[in-house]
């Protein structure tokens, strides 16, 4: 349940809320607005506000019972478009977040000539994967450490914050030192350990939906991760499996409006791994953005017919400034600035 402070509450009258709320053997999570002081009480709400009986309290303003499954990344707790902070860009409200690169890392060339596409093309971060979570045993895996190293000279030397996938919590120690944003695959949402390890990292992460969660099972995923202490968090829409075929997966564009109406989380768009076909992607990722999507991610090869992994779905890295100009057009209509900065002619 939420408690909601008087306007001028005094810290004494805050920690004297807090110590109830411990007493009563939930947790405590203080957030500090400009007026007032909002204090969330993390555990069974039916029996805390029966137990903990705060309404006239000295400085209680009035006391919210959160019925859903989900407390600190639900919408009555965060307020509504709660923009995050990632590396200097904002994320959510009027700032859209283009994040572009290849599905993986597989050489120096490929990703820093890909890094410099994005750069150009006025992204706000670059994806790459350096663990790889594939169907298959016998394809490539990913290049590991080596490919860390070289997502870290990438943003050393574009600026581009770094996005890219942890699989497991051995890899954790070494993702962070290079990630600004660690990615859960949609194979890992609900690998329960992963995710509150993550959530003890100060590193803002990109929460994939399962190929058949729920909406509600992949909240309460970033609840996993809030809990712990993270709460910078990008709920990333990349397609379910469904009976249709045509496609990779379906494009859950419904989800889009609906978890912002749960959540207020920002809500990135991944029509890439959504469509799987190059030719999809463009009018999926103009229905994410006009459904009202913060944001986009998206694959980008500068040669796709021999990219190792996720090929067919790749934009080819010689037209994706023309993808970006129409997808901009569309963030335009919504009222929204692509953060990261306007297009760059290439060498310049
Ligand atoms: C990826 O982003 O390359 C990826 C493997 O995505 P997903 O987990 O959505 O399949
Ligand atoms: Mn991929």
């Amino acid at each position: 349940m939420m408690i909601v402070m008087k306007e001028g509450a005094t810290e004494a009258q805050i920690a004297q809320v807090v110590e109830r709320v411990d007493r009563a053997g939930a947790r405590a999570h203080v957030s500090r607005g400009e007026f007032v002081t909002v204090i969330g009480a993390i555990g069974d709400d039916r029996e805390l506000v029966a137990q903990l009986n705060l309404d006239g309290e000295p400085g209680v303003e009035r006391v919210v019972p959160i019925l859903k499954p989900y407390k600190l990344v639900s919408r009555d707790f965060r307020g509504p478009d709660a923009a995050i902070e990632i590396a200097g860009r904002r994320v959510g409200g009027d700032s859209f977040c283009l994040i572009a690169g290849p599905c993986t890392v597989e050489s120096r060339e490929q990703t820093l000539g890909t890094a410099d596409t994005v750069k150009a093309v006025g992204a706000s971060m670059l994806r790459g994967g350096a663990y790889k979570p594939r169907s298959s045993p016998y394809t490539f895996q990913g290049l590991g450490k080596a490919a860390l190293e070289i997502l870290a000279e990438a943003r050393e030397r574009t600026g581009l914050p770094v996005v890219t996938e942890v699989m497991d919590v051995r890899q954790l120690e070494d993702v962070v030192e290079v990630a600004d944003v660690i990615q859960v695959g949609a194979r890992n949402m609900q690998n329960f350990d992963l995710l509150k390890e993550i959530g003890r990292t100060g590193t803002a992460v990109l929460l994939k939906r399962g190929l058949a969660a729920t909406i509600e099972e992949w909240l309460l995923s970033a609840e996993y991760i809030a809990r712990e202490g993270n709460d910078r968090i990008m709920l990333c829409e990349r397609g379910i499996r469904t009976f249709e075929t045509a496609y990779r997966s379906t494009l859950d564009i419904s989800a889009v409006p609906v978890v912002k109406q749960l959540s207020g989380l920002p809500v990135i768009v991944d029509p890439s791994h959504a469509a799987g076909k190059r030719d999809l992607i463009l009018p999926m990722a103009r229905a994410a953005v006009v459904a009202g999507a913060d944001g986009l991610i998206v694959e980008v090869h500068p040669s796709p017919e021999t990219a190792l992994c996720d090929g067919p779905q790749a934009l080819h890295s010689d037209t994706f400034a023309g993808w970006v100009a129409d997808v901009r057009r569309c963030v335009d209509l919504m009222g929204k600035v692509v953060a990261g900065g306007a297009p760059v002619a290439v060498g310049a």
